[in-house]
């Protein structure tokens, strides 16, 4: 089996509802390649996502788009910069999604995420997502009571959005968006040295928050918070990954790979050539000859 279908497999989220963070390693599994190996592989791996974005982008009958969720640290920036470095700029959007503003907390949930879907032929990437709304607004009461919501009942509000998630991504995929998610898994031993490097080295300062230290002190909830939404929205049409976030060449890799073969399987196609286009090439080579 090739690595790319590996990883697909190896890191997928059960599609049955059942699914434990207590298995799931934080750390790149026995056997990963070197750190050189890694990045040479990496290299190979942008240059088919190249490839295939382009066939994607002729192809103009699917979208894909990407979900990276992680705890602060996670390494949900670096990653989206390195896999998609290579990638042709105009083939793919990011979106990060911050605190929601005032009007967007008078909308539903999925509102502001509905404005940077990708477009058939594009890749769309979410640096944060509609998950929030069962990850953080889980874990800080605060923020669902903000939202002004008619129901009262904060405990069906997570099976209802479960249930919002997996139907809106039922309907991308059913109209040619195909979903993908990835949880960086980053351990809580890990996080601490990656907020202690933020502190000590100058030019990572400006990405230190200590409100950040405050939702470290939630690690447990959080922790729940993500098994149960994994475990309630990973499914056939819209998979989650549960990817290991310590070692972080390990971690590009296999994201990479992941795409690849989503974007393998999505198997996008130059357009054919209709009678009308060959004749049109033919009388095109005719022309230029003649100059
Ligand atoms: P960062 O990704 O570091 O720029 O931080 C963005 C912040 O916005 C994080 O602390 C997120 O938890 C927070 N955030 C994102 N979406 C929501 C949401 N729907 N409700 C509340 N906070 C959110
Ligand atoms: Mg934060």
């Amino acid at each position: 089996m090739s690595a790319s279908r590996d990883a697909l497999q190896r890191h997928r989220v059960p599609f049955d509802g059942k699914f434990s963070l207590r298995g799931i390693s934080t750390e790149a599994p026995a056997g990963t390649p070197s750190k050189k190996k890694l990045e040479q592989e990496l290299e190979e791996l942008v240059g088919r996502l190249d490839r295939l974005q382009q066939r994607l982008f002729a192809d103009r009958r699917h979208a894909l788009l990407t979900v990276f969720q992680a705890l602060d640290a996670g390494g949900k920036d670096s990653t989206i910069r390195r896999v998609f470095s290579g990638v042709n700029p105009a083939g793919f959007r990011v979106h990060a999604f911050g605190r929601p503003s005032e009007l967007e907390l008078r909308h539903d949930f999925l509102h502001r995420v509905s404005e940077h879907l990708p477009e058939r032929g594009k890749i769309g990437i979410f640096n944060r997502s509609h998950y929030e709304e069962v990850l953080v607004v889980r874990v800080h009461p605060a923020f669902l009571a903000a939202q002004n919501l008619p129901s009262t009942d904060p405990k069906g509000a997570w099976q209802e959005r479960y249930e919002s998630i997996r139907n809106f991504e039922r309907h991308l995929a059913a109209n040619g968006t195909t979903v993908v998610k990835f949880f960086l898994n980053v351990s809580r031993k890990e996080q601490k040295k990656r907020f202690l490097e933020r502190i000590e080295k100058p030019h990572k300062n400006w990405k230190f928050r200590l409100g950040d230290l405050d939702d470290r002190q939630c690690w447990d909830d959080y922790q729940k918070a993500y098994e149960a939404a994994l475990a309630a929205t990973s499914r056939q049409r819209a998979p989650w990954y549960a990817i290991p976030a310590d070692d972080k060449a390990y971690l590009r890799v296999a994201v990479a790979r992941i795409l690849v073969a989503t974007l393998e399987d999505m198997d996008p196609q130059f357009p054919k050539l209709d009678a009308k286009q060959r004749r049109e090439l033919k009388e095109g080579r005719r022309r230029l000859a003649r100059e």
